[in-house]
Formats: C-alpha cells, structure tokens, sequence
C-alpha cells in the first residue's frame, strides 16, 4: 500500500479540524495506521473513524488520538519527558507518542493486545517505547513521576494512582464519566499547590476495566 498521500490527506483534515501542533501532525504524518489495523481494514485506516482491533476493543479516531496528543503537548514545543499510556491496544496510539517524548510506557490488561500491538511495533525502532502487560488502573509506579498521562479507555473516575504518579507540571488527559452520566474527555494539571480539573468534550471509549484477562 502506498499510503503517504492519503495519510498526508488525512493529516489534512485534521488540520482543517484545528489541530495545529507541528510534532503532532508530524507524528501523524509518520505512523503508519494502516500497520496497526486487520488487512482487510486497511483501506479504511486513514479516514476518520474508530475500527475493531480484536477483543471488543477499538483504536481511536485519529482526530480523537490527535485531540489528546496535542493536549498534552499543549503550550511547548519542547519533548514530552516521561509519558503513560494505559490501553496500548494496537499499538498504535503509543507509536504517535514515541515522536513526541523522551519515553513512553505503555500498559495493557489484555494479553492479546499487549502481544498484537509487540507483534505491529516490530521492526519500527522506536527504542523508546515500553511495553507493559498489567492492570493499568494502578498506573505504573516504576515509571514515576510522569510528565503526561493518557488512557484511552474511560471509567467512572479518574484512578488516584494516576494523579499520585502525575508530576507537579505535568497533565494527564483521559475520559472519565462526568456528572451527567456522559463520558467526557478530562484533563487533570498537577501544580505545586494542587489539582485542577478541567472536563472538555463529550467522548466515547471503551470502558476501563480492572485485572488482567
Ligand atoms: N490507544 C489504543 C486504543 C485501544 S482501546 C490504540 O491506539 O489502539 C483501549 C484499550 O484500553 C483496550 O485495549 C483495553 O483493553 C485497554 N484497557 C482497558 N482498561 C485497562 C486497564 N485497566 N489497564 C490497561 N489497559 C486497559
């Protein structure tokens, strides 16, 4: 598949959608999403929607992948430090986020997935990108302080480890069911004198779930 022109295409249109990062559309410009997707999917890795990775899960909307990626990056033009993702799903979203940090680490529950994504990222030499298999609720606390977190999967809450691991400077963006019984994407800014949470759109993710299967 030649699929510069098209992911250019979509990159595009993420641009006229307001995203204006320049790392973060040229992260977008470089991964290539079709690899994180089933062949017979492929030809549909580069428009704007959310498509099946096995397991009931799903890899995001690259407008949704785009939001957040920017979110955290908002403001600097500097490399992330340190960066969590919880829900590494098709490995997808955390190759994106290898262009954009110094490190990342990327947890997963489900050992399908955690294999799947190993298995999509191979041959890719983002040398900075750790997989985990594991119960990303409870963060990842050798990895800590993390300068940016993000899931990808949205519970009722936001789980206190995260924000416990979330430097002082640093912003964890992740949907979480806001007070109308909607999900919403949410971002938390941990400064020196405590936290702030500001709730943006509504979203829709699959649910975090707890343990490991
Ligand atoms: N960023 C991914 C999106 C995958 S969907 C991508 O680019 O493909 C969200 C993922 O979160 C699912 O794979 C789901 O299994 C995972 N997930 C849900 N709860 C989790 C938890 N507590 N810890 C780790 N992963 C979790």
């Amino acid at each position: 598949m030649d699929s510069q022109a098209v992911r250019w295409a979509m990159v595009r249109k993420l641009e006229a959608q307001g995203v204006s990062h320049p790392a973060v559309l040229a992260a977008m410009r470089t991964v290539e999403r079709h690899r994180f997707v089933d062949s017979a999917l492929a030809n549909q890795a580069y428009e704007d929607t959310s498509l099946p990775i096995g397991l009931g899960q799903t890899i995001s909307k690259p407008n949704v992948v785009a939001r957040m990626c920017e979110l955290l990056c908002q403001g600097s033009r500097e490399k992330l430090g340190r960066v969590l993702e919880i829900g590494t799903g098709c490995g997808y979203q955390a190759a994106v986020l290898s262009h954009l940090a110094r490190e990342v680490y990327s947890i997963e529950r489900l050992r399908g997935l955690h294999d799947k994504a190993r298995e999509n990222l191979r041959g890719m030499r983002l040398s900075n990108l750790h997989l985990l298999f594991g119960d990303g609720m409870l963060g990842y606390p050798k990895g800590a302080p993390y300068a940016a977190i993000i899931a990808a999967a949205g519970g009722n809450d936001i789980p206190d480890a995260w924000i416990e691991q979330l430097a002082v400077g640093g912003r964890l963006v992740a949907p979480a069911v806001t007070g109308s019984d909607r999900q919403n994407l949410v971002v938390v800014d941990k400064t020196a004198t405590g936290v702030v949470r500001t709730v943006l759109e509504a979203v829709l993710f699959v649910p975090l779930k707890s343990g490991v299967a």
